[in-house]
This record gives C-alpha cells, sequence and structure tokens, in this order.
C-alpha cells in the first residue's frame, strides 16, 4: 500500500509550531481550565499525526515484521478517536464558566465508556482481530471493531453538533462555526480520503487546519494575558464571566490612586516593575482566587467562595499589605488603593454588567483620599441609575430647548445698586421634576454636554446684558464656567463670537471659574483667561475658601474678582475676625470681592463691616426667571433714579430755602 505523506508533515509542522506557541505561553498552566483542555487538544492531534505517519511509513516498508505492522495499526485505531473526543470537551467547555465540575466528570466519563471498552476490545487485534485482520502475508481486512469506532466517531461529532446547537445563544454565530469546524472539516475530508484521494491521509491535515483557525480565533493567549504581568487580562475575565452572570462568585477591583504620579516621579520603567510586584503579590493572597490585570494600575480577583467572611478576610489581608510601603528604586512608596467589591449574581434589576458595577464602585472610592472599600450595593445600583436618567434628562433638555437661565442680581453697597448678576442654570424635565444644578452640572461635565449647556447660558447672558444696557440698567452678567469648556480648541473664539452677536462691550461679562479648574487645567486655562482678558472679560474666582487658597497664586491670576463662598460667613461667628483678616489680604493683592450666599441681615452687616462691597444672596434677591429679572432689574433702575430725583430736588429745596 502506498500513501502520499505531503500533507501529513505539513500538518505536523503546524500543529508542532503551535503546540510550542501553546507552551511557551504556559497554556498548561493557565488558570483557565478551557486553555489547558484546548492545549490537551492540541497535544492529542499531534499524537494521533505521529502515530498516522508512523503507522503509514510501516505500512510502506518492504517486509515489515508482522508484528510490528499489527501494533503499529493497532496503536493508530486506539488513538484515532481521542482527537474528537477531546474537541467534544472543549466545545463543551464553553456551554458554562464552571464547567469540569463532579457532574461534569461524571458525565465525560458515561461518554468515554463506549470509548474505553472500544479501546479494550483493540488492545486484543493481534488475536481476535476484532478491529482488523491481518493475514501472515501482511493482507488487511477490517472487522466490526472498524465499523464500532466509525460510528463511535461519528456519535462524538454528533454530540459536538448538539451541545454548539444547545448552547447557541450563549456562543454567539461566529463561535458556533468555529467549534463546527471540527464535524464539518473531519467529515469532508474522511469522505475525500475514502472516496476520492484514497491514497492520501487527510484527516490529519484537517485536524491541523481546525487547530490553526481555532489558536488564532478563539483561543490566542496573547489576546488573553497581559503582557507585563503574566496575568490573564481584561479579554480573559470577560471570557470567564461571559454566561456566568448566575453562578455565585466575588469579585474585587483593586485600583491604585495616582499611579500616574509614580510613573512620571519615578519613570516607567520603575512604574512596571512596581506592577509586577503587585501582581506576584496578590497571586500569593490564595491558591483559589484567579488574579486578572483589567487595565493600567487596575487588578481583578475572582473567586467562588463569595461568603461575606471570606470577602472580608481577604480585603482584610490586601489593606494590610497595602498599608506597609513597597521599595521602588531607593524610596520607599505607600500605595492608596481604591477597592470595589460586587457578588454575582447580580440584583436583578441591575442595568450594568459586573465589570462596569465594579469600576463604578472603585470610581466611587477615588474621591477619597485613604484606601476605601465600595460594595456594588442596591444603593450605588440606585445612584447609577438615578445618573442615567439625569444624564438622559440632559441630553433631551438640550435637544428640546428645556434649559432655562435664571439671574440672581449682585447687590453693590456703595451705589446701592443692583449692578452685577450671577446667570444660573435651570432645568426642569418631565419625568425628574426640578434637578438640582448641583446635580446636573457635574453629570454633564463627565460628557460633551456642559458645552452645549455653557453655550446655552452664555447666549443668554449676553442677550440679557444687551437688553438691560439698552433699557438703561447697565448689568454685568457673570457665567458659570467648567474645566471642560477649556478642552475645547475653540473655547475663546466661541465667548468672542457670542459677545459680538449681541454687540456688547467685554466688560459686561465676567466669567467665573474654581481654583480648582486653573490647578487642572494649568498653563491652558491661563493662557485662554489671558486672551480674553485682553480683549476686555473679566474673571471672577468662584467658591473662594473651598480650594487650595494658594494667596501668591492667586495674586498672579488675571482675575479681578474673588467670590468668598457661603461657608465662610458661616464661619465667621467669630465676631468677624477671620473674614475680616480675608478682606485685608483681598485688599492687598487688589481683588474685588463679592461675599455669597448672605441670607440674613446679621450675615450682611458682618460682609460689609468686613469691608465687602458686593453682595449676593437671598437676602436681597433670589435667582429669578428671565422676565422676572428684567422687570426686577429694570423697576430697581427706576426707582433709585427717582430717589435721586428726589434726593435732588430736595437738596436743591434745602439749598433754596437757605439761600433765602
Ligand atoms: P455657584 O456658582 O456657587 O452658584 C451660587 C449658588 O448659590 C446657586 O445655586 C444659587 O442659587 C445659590 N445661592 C444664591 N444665594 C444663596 C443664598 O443666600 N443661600 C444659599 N444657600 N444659596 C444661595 P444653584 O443655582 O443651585 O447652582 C449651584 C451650582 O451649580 C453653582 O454654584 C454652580 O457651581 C453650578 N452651576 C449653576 N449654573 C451653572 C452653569 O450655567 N454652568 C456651570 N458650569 N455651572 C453652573
Ligand atoms: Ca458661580
Ligand atoms: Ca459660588
Amino acid at each position: 500500500m502506498f500513501w502520499h505523506l505531503d500533507a501529513s508533515f505539513i500538518a505536523l509542522a503546524i500543529i508542532l509550531v503551535i503546540s510550542a506557541d501553546l507552551i511557551i505561553h504556559k497554556a498548561f498552566s493557565s488558570p483557565h481550565r478551557q486553555d489547558k483542555i484546548f492545549a490537551a487538544t492540541a497535544l492529542s492531534f499531534l499524537t494521533i499525526n505521529l502515530i498516522d505517519i508512523l503507522s503509514s511509513a510501516v505500512m510502506m516498508m518492504p517486509n515489515v515484521n508482522w508484528w510490528v505492522y499489527q501494533l503499529s495499526l493497532t496503536l493508530y485505531f486506539i488513538t484515532a478517536l481521542i482527537p474528537c473526543l477531546m474537541w467534544l470537551i472543549y466545545t463543551h467547555s464553553f456551554s458554562k464558566t464552571d464547567f469540569f465540575r463532579k457532574s461534569d466528570l461524571y458525565l465525560y466519563f458515561v461518554i468515554a465508556m463506549p470509548y474505553l471498552v472500544y479501546v479494550l476490545a483493540t488492545m486484543t487485534n493481534p488475536w481476535s482481530s476484532f478491529v482488523f485482520h491481518l493475514s501472515p502475508k501482511l493482507e488487511y481486512t477490517r472487522n466490526i471493531g472498524y465499523v464500532w469506532g466509525s460510528l463511535l466517531y461519528f456519535f462524538y461529532m454528533f454530540l459536538t453538533t448538539v451541545s454548539v446547537l444547545w448552547n447557541r445563544r450563549r456562543l454567539k454565530r461566529a463561535k458556533a462555526a468555529l467549534l463546527m469546524l471540527f464535524p464539518v472539516f473531519t467529515a469532508v475530508a474522511f469522505y475525500c480520503q475514502v472516496y476520492v484521494f484514497p491514497s492520501y491521509l487527510l484527516v490529519c491535515p484537517a485536524y491541523a487546519c481546525i487547530l490553526l483557525t481555532s489558536h488564532l480565533l478563539l483561543q490566542n493567549t496573547k489576546r488573553k494575558t497581559d503582557h507585563l504581568t503574566g496575568l490573564p487580562n481584561r479579554n480573559a475575565l470577560i471570557n470567564a464571566l461571559n454566561g456566568g452572570e448566575n453562578l455565585s462568585r466575588s469579585l474585587i477591583m483593586l485600583s491604585v490612586n495616582d499611579f500616574s504620579f509614580v510613573n512620571e516621579r519615578y519613570g516607567n520603567v520603575l512604574g512596571d516593575n512596581l506592577l509586577k510586584e503587585v501582581a506576584e503579590e496578590l497571586k500569593t493572597f490564595s491558591a483559589d482566587e484567579s488574579v486578572y490585570r483589567s487595565g493600567g494600575d487596575e487588578f481583578i480577583l475572582m473567586f467562588k467562595d463569595s461568603s461575606p467572611a471570606h470577602t472580608e478576610e481577604l480585603l482584610a489581608m490586601i489593606k494590610k499589605r497595602f498599608e506597609s510601603p513597597w521599595n521602588i528604586s531607593d524610596a520607599k512608596l505607600t500605595l492608596v488603593l481604591s477597592i470595589g467589591v460586587v457578588s454575582l449574581p447580580m440584583p436583578e434589576d441591575s442595568r450594568i454588567d459586573p465589570l462596569s458595577a465594579l469600576e463604578l464602585a472603585v470610581r466611587e472610592g477615588k474621591q477619597k483620599n485613604s484606601t476605601s472599600v465600595t460594595y456594588y450595593d442596591a444603593a450605588l445600583s440606585g445612584r447609577y441609575n438615578r445618573q442615567r436618567q439625569v444624564l438622559a434628562a440632559v441630553r433631551d433638555g438640550i435637544a428640546q430647548k428645556r434649559f432655562k437661565t435664571y439671574f440672581q442680581p449682585i447687590y453693590n453697597v456703595d451705589s446701592g445698586r443692583f449692578d452685577r448678576a450671577e446667570a444660573l442654570c435651570r432645568l426642569r424635565d418631565p419625568k425628574l421634576s426640578w434637578i438640582s444644578p448641583d446635580e446636573f452640572i457635574p453629570i454633564a461635565e463627565e460628557s460633551e454636554y456642559i458645552n452645549d449647556i455653557t453655550d446655552i447660558v452664555l447666549d443668554n447672558s449676553c442677550r440679557m446684558a444687551r437688553e438691560l444696557y439698552d433699557q438703561g440698567a447697565k448689568t454685568v452678567i457673570h457665567v458659570n464656567l467648567s474645566a471642560e469648556n477649556f478642552l475645547q480648541p475653540d473655547f475663546t473664539k466661541r465667548i468672542l463670537t457670542t459677545i459680538d452677536k449681541y454687540s456688547i462691550p467685554p466688560s459686561l461679562i465676567t466669567l467665573e471659574i474654581t481654583e480648582h479648574l486653573l490647578l487642572l487645567r494649568d498653563k491652558s486655562a491661563e493662557a485662554v483667561l489671558r486672551e480674553l482678558s485682553e480683549k476686555g472679560v473679566t474673571f471672577a474666582i468662584d467658591d473662594y475658601g473651598t480650594g487650595y487658597s494658594n494667596l501668591t497664586y492667586l495674586a498672579n491670576i488675571p482675575a479681578a474678582i474673588v467670590k468668598l463662598d457661603k461657608s465662610i460667613l458661616k464661619i465667621s461667628n467669630d465676631g468677624g475676625n477671620f473674614i475680616l483678616s480675608l478682606m485685608e489680604m483681598m485688599d492687598k493683592i487688589k481683588k474685588t470681592v463679592i461675599a455669597e450666599g448672605v441670607e440674613t441681615e446679621d450675615q450682611e452687616t458682618l460682609a460689609v463691616k468686613a469691608g465687602c462691597k458686593h453682595i449676593q444672596g437671598y437676602f436681597h434677591a433670589v435667582p429669578m426667571e428671565e422676565s422676572a429679572f428684567e422687570s426686577f432689574m429694570i423697576n430697581h433702575n427706576l426707582n433709585l433714579w427717582c430717589e435721586n430725583i428726589n434726593q435732588r430736588e430736595q437738596k436743591g429745596n434745602i439749598e433754596a430755602s437757605l439761600a433765602d
């Protein structure tokens, strides 16, 4: 019998390369059983390919010994079924996250039972001729065992097909198609080998094609391993979680606060080494946990024992380790963590996947300065849902023009006039009713919508400044800015264009920014400030006293006005000493001061006594909608005007009577 072995050798080369890749990427010691099973499947393909080549070579040898011929063929028939059995298990591994449990092992055992009987029967072939009969002249004839083996082969392929169809929803189309490659390719190869190209060995080359495709598209370890730490990455975690939503698991995500500082201060190489060290340490906590690196400074531990006691124990261990410093270069560095905890299965009304829930919990903790643990629970889930609703309200509010601008007059103590006003944004949603800007502004700031809001408020403010100017009630309007506004490359231009649109002097607009914004945007914000200041726009530092309050810094920024936060008045029950010394300092650095949140006469007296020339607060006027504000300002100016006339008349009368 003559066999063409070319295709078999090419197949051997392909399988060898893939096996080497699997060994290099430590697939056999991967924390994922699926990786191990794939590696074992590759190994079974390699074995059967070698035995195929060996037995075919033996068959082609002249004067070969009967026993050698017999044993090589028997070995072939014993091992020929292993690849399809392995592929069946590999396919099953996609059906659920925690496969290979005891119940699965029983199932595999039952399924493999007919094969084990077949193996035992085939081992007796030299005497029983169960699979084939070999005459002393080496003539070969098939027997009943051959039919049994073939039927079993097709039975396992049938089970693979059933498993794929059964889990088709979870698998999605691409994965299902890839898993079906095995039954389809081998059936075609089998048919061609028997009926079309009888002297070619085609089944093993088909295995090689299947292995190559699935290695690249289904299994590629590089896509699942983090290069730096060697830990499984985010893809691997998604894979592990896929379809396992109903399992009982706990997930802990650790994120190092301000890790960029480590990279900036010590360089990326040392930063990388530190991450590797953290990864190694996390691995030592317990053998049962799987550790993933899900991003830059983020690690995730997943564990089966999701009891609160075990989670607490693990968290205590982590916190304890992170209390002691890490050695980096010559320095010792203490890392602060934001820890998020999620228990699976998630609450039924969760509209979020486990990974996003972890990120949400971690983000909550980032606002704290020390290591914190945040559980994804009903409260956090509620906050998250509310945030989503508010974001939708902001989006719709912009589209449906629901945003209104209110104005709060600011009182000038010296002139007795309201010569300034702050523009404050308002949103009333049909479903959520009134939403406070304290709630929707931070949410809008996390999206692009804040720029639309600023545009709306600025436009309304410029229009209002124009109308008041035209009616003889000249008023400077204050507009609040957010840090995110400064990220727009054409921000300065947009402001100047709106001011131009209403042909108002730029000095009628004051832009309010916080110290925090300046620190955040640094030089870029300062450049915008200088450019707009040169055009005549003024700036005010908002909420002064809640931030960093560096006086030298404050003195040098081009903002003429400082607004004292309402908390300053509240803490000034020391007889006013605090606010007095603050006002002296402001005087030295030549800032005009506006006291915010003045609600009572006492507060007003305190602020005025300390030297505040501008007062904003409910005591004088509340924020008003456009038409109410306009009437308020015009009436107020009219009254002032009348008062002045009266005063002048009275003065004239007194002077006249004196002259008489
Ligand atoms: P803010 O800039 O400090 O604005 C002053 C806030 O104090 C306003 O709250 C105002 O209604 C309130 N207020 C005025 N007088 C008194 C008083 O006597 N007592 C008390 N307790 N509060 C007083 P509002 O309108 O709820 O705005 C809250 C924050 O939302 C603003 O604080 C500002 O940071 C932000 N915001 C409002 N509108 C805009 C906007 O158009 N753009 C941006 N970026 N932020 C805005
Ligand atoms: Ca403000
Ligand atoms: Ca303020």
